[in-house]
């Protein structure tokens, strides 16, 4: 057995992981491409979402590698994504490969533990010694999931003050793969340093006061790079510190019912979306308030075209939310004819906006730049995101 998974950016190190520790042959699919969405495109019903057409042209990928297993998370939520894997199989099936299966991974509730019974049949050893191999590859992943939450947050927080575009981009990339090659406890708990010093020989200018922007939205268009071409960085090399919360280790520990943060957005959202109706529709709502409540310049929400919860949010914020909090936002929604040019011109005109908007804020206010960043940073971020802000305020 030869498996495979679809991309979901550098979070797929943390599934390699996972199943190399389980004994199984992992092949990644190439890094998502043109290629491989206009395969999904091609393929896929028309009016199907945006992350279901680019997930089916990394499986044609991975299968080109020689995959014969494929995993896809499934869920028993309101929206098309617990139909994903069903409808991938048989698509791939009608295309000529007939030996492949899909294997889904149900992630509703990773406390009900359906999850264990997959991954036992899959690495399909159940003795003593499976068992402790079982714990090993859970702990390797959760931790690389963890590291990866942390990497996203140093970058989006350096990129700000690099003082020659580009340095950031490769210290990420390094990093990245220096978390891939790291295979044992002892590495993986020293970690945190090494992301610390690798991001901390960045040349940075920190009397900078950048803007303060965060990203939000459905969780395949967050966290693949490709698929929403890249936003992050392009919003980063115009100067601007981006905040995410969103990640693979937000999305499981909030699984296992141990992600308070998410609690407290859905106590946020629920006078206005009182349940869960699909994708990030209830955290998305709660993160606008939050932001909003937290001195944030502005908030970027990244969708696929044609998702329903996604749109709802939107719909709520521009109607209701906007009118309260009056925290600029700019909605961003992705398929396969999205490119580079339009979404950098709306961008800058976005930062120049909240940019104007910071300076007669504060000068109304009589604050300086400095006292505003001040005050931020003293209420906001992670005890990860804190530790980052001190290097970059001592180098
Ligand atoms: S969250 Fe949106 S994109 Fe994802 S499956 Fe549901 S409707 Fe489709």
């Amino acid at each position: 057995m030869i498996l495979s998974f679809p991309n979901m950016g550098p979070n797929v190190y943390a599934f390699k992981t996972l199943f190399e520790q389980l004994d199984i042959e992992v092949v990644l699919p190439d890094p998502t491409n043109r290629e491989a969405i206009k395969i999904g495109v091609k393929y896929s019903p028309e009016f199907v979402c945006f992350p279901f057409k680019a997930t089916l042209g990394d499986f044609v990928s991975a299968i080109k590698k020689g995959a014969d297993t494929l995993v896809m998370a499934i869920d028993c939520g309101p929206c098309r994504f617990g139909f994903y894997g069903a409808v991938q199989e048989r698509l791939l099936h009608d295309m000529g490969y007939k030996n492949v299966n899909i294997i889904p991974l149900d992630q509703a509730d990773l406390l009900d533990f359906k999850w264990v019974k997959t991954l036992q049949e899959l690495s399909s050893k159940r003795d003593l010694f499976a068992y402790s191999k079982f714990v090993k590859a859970v702990i390797f992943f959760l931790k690389k999931a963890k590291l990866l939450s942390d990497i996203q947050t140093a970058e989006g927080l350096f990129r700000a003050y690099e003082r020659n575009q580009g340095d950031t981009t490769k210290v990420f990339n390094t990093v990245i793969n220096k978390l891939d090659q790291a295979n044992t406890l002892k590495e993986l708990r020293s970690f945190k340093n090494l992301i610390k010093e690798d991001f901390n020989t960045i040349d940075v200018d920190r009397t900078r006061t950048p803007l303060r922007v965060a990203i939000f939205g459905e969780i395949h268009i967050s966290l693949e790079p490709f698929v929403n071409v890249d936003i992050r960085r392009k919003l980063g090399e115009m100067g601007v510190e981006i905040h995410q919360n969103l990640s693979l280790w937000d999305w499981v520990s909030h699984k296992f019912h141990l992600n308070f943060h998410r609690k407290w957005l859905e106590h946020l959202s629920h006078p206005y979306v009182p349940m869960d109706i699909g994708g990030e529709c209830q955290w998305v709502l709660g993160e606008y308030i939050d932001r909003a409540q937290t001195g944030f310049s502005g908030c970027v929400h990244v969708y696929p075209f044609t998702c329903m919860p996604e749109v709802t949010a939107r719909t709520i914020i521009t109607n209701k939310l906007k009118n309260i909090y009056d925290l600029p936002i700019i909605f961003f929604s992705f398929d396969e004819h999205s490119g580079t040019e339009g979404m950098r011109t709306r961008l800058e005109a976005f930062v120049d906006l909240i940019e104007s908007r910071r300076k007669h804020k504060l000068g109304i206010e009589n604050i300086s730049l400095e006292d505003d960043q001040r005050n931020f940073y003293k209420s906001n971020g992670s005890h990860f995101f804190q530790e980052c802000f001190q290097l970059l305020q001592t180098q």
